[in-house]
Formats: C-alpha cells, sequence, structure tokens
C-alpha cells in the first residue's frame, strides 16, 4: 500500500520567476546590476560597490583579478550564459562538458561556474581534493531540477518497488538534476544522461532491467522513448503530487518508462505553430530544437540535439544556409553573431532568456573573483562525501556506457 502523502501541487519558485526577463526585443545588454535588480526575482546581495559599475569598470575589475589570480583559477561559461559573462570563460560548453575540463585542470584551485546550481554541484562531484567550486549568484538554479525534489523521488522509488518489486525499474537522470537524485541513481543500479546520449543511455538501461524511470525532464524522456520506438502508451507520466503518480497499477504495470512530471520552462515555449511560421516565412529553412522541447515540436521540426549539436549543425553548415532554431536565446544570438553569412532566429518571437541562467551578471564575477584574490571563496558549492561518491558512480557508469557505445545515435 502506497504512503505517499498528498499535497498541494507548489511550483518551484525558479518556474514563477522565468517570464521576468522576456521581452519583445533582442535587447539583451547587460544594464548595471542596480538597474537589472528591478526585476521581480531573487537575488543575491553583494556589496553595494558593485551595483552600480558600468561594462568598462567591471572589465577592468575582472581583468585585473583574473591577472592576479593566473592559473589557480578557472571560469566556466555555459553557454547560455549571456554575451557580457560568456566573455570572461576559460572554457564555454555544456554542463558536463565544462566539469570534465575544469576537473582535468589540476592546478586550478578555483573553479568558477556561471551556470546554475547543479551545474556548481556537478563540477564539485567531479572535482580534485585541492579544487573548490563557487557559483557567482546563488539564486541561480534550474526550474527543471527544482521539480524533482528529494522527497518526491523517494517516494516514488519506494512506491515502484512495492508494487513491482526491486530491481525492475532502472532510474536514469538527466544531467539537470540535483547531486542528490544522481545519487540515488548511483545507489540503485542507475545511471546520469545528457541529451547528447539519453538514446544511448535508455537502451543500455532496457538492457539491465525491464523499466525505466527518467527524471526529472518528461520531454527529454518522452522524445527518447519515441526515438527506440517504444509506444508513446508504455511511456506514463508520474504526477507526484498526487498517489501513485496519479496511475493505477494496471498503467504502471504495463509501462516500459515512467517518466517524472518535470520540464524546461525555456524549452517548453517553442511550440508546433512557432515551426509552422518559420517555414512559411522562410520556405527553405532548416528547424533545429533541443530534444527538451515537447514531442509534437520535436516532431514538427527538421532535426534535434542538444546544444553541442546545435551548435556543430550550424557552423558546419553551407554559407547562405536558413535555420530557426528552438534553444535558449544567448545561444541563438551568439551563433547568429558568429556566423554572419546564415540567417539564424530563434523560433519563438518572444525573447526569453532562461531567467536563472539570465541572473549571473558580470557583477557577480567580479566580486567572486576579487573575493579570491582576497583570500576568501564566497559561494562556494560543495557536494556532502557519500551524496558525491554515489553521485560518481552514476556519472562514471554514463561514461562507460558512451565510450562503449559509439554507433552515432546522436547525429540527429
Ligand atoms: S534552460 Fe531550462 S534546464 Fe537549462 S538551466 Fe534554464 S530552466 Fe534549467
Amino acid at each position: 500500500m502506497a504512503t505517499k502523502t498528498l499535497r498541494t501541487p507548489i511550483l518551484p519558485v525558479t518556474e514563477l520567476e522565468q517570464a521576468e526577463f522576456c521581452r519583445p526585443t533582442e535587447d539583451l545588454e547587460a544594464r548595471p546590476l542596480a538597474e537589472e535588480m528591478g526585476a521581480h526575482i531573487r537575488w543575491q546581495q553583494i556589496p553595494t560597490e558593485y551595483l552600480h559599475l558600468n561594462a568598462r569598470q567591471l572589465d577592468e575589475r575582472i581583468g585585473a583579478a583574473r591577472k592576479q589570480l593566473g592559473k589557480r583559477a578557472i571560469i566556466l561559461g555555459h553557454h547560455y550564459q549571456r554575451e557580457e559573462v560568456i566573455k570572461y570563460a576559460d572554457v564555454t560548453g555544456d554542463s558536463f562538458k565544462l566539469s570534465q575540463q575544469a576537473a582535468a585542470q589540476r592546478e586550478a584551485e578555483f573553479i568558477v561556474f556561471c551556470g546554475v546550481h547543479f551545474m556548481a554541484e556537478t563540477a564539485d562531484t567531479l572535482a580534485g581534493p585541492r579544487q573548490q567550486v563557487s557559483l557567482p549568484n546563488l539564486t541561480a538554479g534550474c526550474s527543471m531540477a527544482d521539480m524533482a525534489p528529494t522527497d518526491d523521488v523517494l517516494d516514488c522509488w519506494d512506491d515502484l518497488a512495492r508494487l513491482l518489486g526491486e530491481d525492475q525499474v532502472l532510474p536514469i537522470t538527466y544531467m539537470n538534476s540535483t547531486a542528490a537524485i544522481k545519487a540515488l541513481c548511483g545507489r540503485n543500479g542507475g545511471i546520469v544522461c545528457t541529451s547528447s546520449n539519453a538514446s544511448q543511455i535508455m537502451e543500455w538501461a532496457f538492457e539491465q532491467r525491464p523499466k525505466v524511470l527518467f527524471l526529472p525532464d518528461e520531454h527529454l524522456g518522452r522524445n527518447t522513448a519515441a526515438r527506440l520506438g517504444i509506444p508513446m502508451e508504455q511511456a506514463v507520466l508520474w504526477n507526484p503530487f498526487n498517489r501513485l503518480g496519479e496511475l493505477t497499477e494496471e498503467q504502471i504495470r504495463d509501462a516500459k518508462v515512467i517518466l517524472w512530471r518535470g520540464h524546461c520552462s525555456v524549452h517548453t515555449r517553442f511550440k508546433v505553430a512557432q515551426v509552422e511560421a518559420a517555414r512559411e516565412r522562410f520556405p527553405n529553412v532548416t528547424v533545429m530544437v533541443h530534444p527538451e522541447c515537447p514531442k509534437e515540436t520535436v516532431d514538427a521540426a527538421d532535426l534535434n540535439g542538444s546544444t553541442e549539436q546545435i551548435i556543430k549543425a550550424v557552423n558546419e553548415s553551407a554559407p547562405g544556409s536558413m535555420w530557426a532554431i528552438g534553444t535558449e536565446i544567448n545561444l541563438v544570438h551568439r551563433l547568429a553573431m558568429r556566423n554572419p553569412n546564415k540567417t539564424i532566429f530563434c523560433l519563438d518571437p518572444v525573447v526569453c532568456p532562461c531567467s536563472t541562467m539570465y541572473r549571473t551578471h558580470p557583477a557577480y564575477v567580479a566580486w567572486v573573483l576579487e573575493e579570491l584574490v582576497a583570500g576568501n571563496v564566497v559561494n562556494r558549492i560543495e557536494v556532502e562525501p557519500a551524496t558525491k561518491a554515489e553521485a560518481k558512480l552514476a556519472l562514471q557508469r554514463m561514461l562507460d556506457v558512451t565510450a562503449a557505445r559509439t554507433k552515432g545515435w546522436d547525429k540527429a
């Protein structure tokens, strides 16, 4: 008998704040932090002297701090960071690539991760014993990761074990999840996946156990299941706010994939109507979207792929080609700037940056670096050792499986 306590659905705060930076034009330029703090989201308070610095002053101070720190510090910039932050990054990439590269550079004692909370946790999980990770703005979370709180996932895991028996379900968590969820996967024979390798990982999972619990992004899970040919009626949605995920026992027994009800508030904005509008405007356009988009949007697009795959496809395309992209606006904007001989635009006509990524303003970077120069590690993200060990296990399984399967599944 399930013991789950029913409770009222509560949207994560990061989800409620998501639309705060949306605007009708592509005016993505940073303003002094004091002005940006007018947006109705949570901001980490930092010393007042940083709030009114303009772009030139920030540039000078960040440059001076970096010079003093030298190779002792490495700055990582996720692809969705704004231009004014990414320009300071020593390495840019998706979250996993960044964490791996930082860990490989053992002379870097300080890892400043310009991204969101779960990314800094992954960096700390993979970091060496002398490396310390800082997140410039502690309020930079991720609404998708917040949709899978540990207690709710543990309830689900217990319910599934009670109903189906032990060792019938393999947990897969997307990289965009907390270290605690990665650890849950690690200690239960499960694994982590990225949007690049999700198909390989799910394929492997079905070789281990008959069913998969996919966390925390229902869309990536559904798109991956569809890609493996799993009938959609066997990919059921687990609603954590209701008993047994709002599913019948029969539905759970018949399912192959149990999808956690979570999503990315940025990628769920991309709709089929936007794909149709882009094609109507530019009949030769290629539409490429991220697999965190809803399945109908992915089905309507020409291509889908991770951020790294989108970048590669656009960069390697012929001059004069035309792209409508369904992913975060800062990346689309950067692709357009770096490929001036191509037409590249965002599928969504409303410019809506990821509000948690966007709250890393260069003033926070300046503050963290200057504190490091002064000998203080601020905003340190530290994963507790037991959680770290189990999360690392799930990450290592992913690396092993991906290395063993190089058949090019993900050339979407
Ligand atoms: S783009 Fe989506 S998944 Fe990525 S950090 Fe923002 S909310 Fe999270």
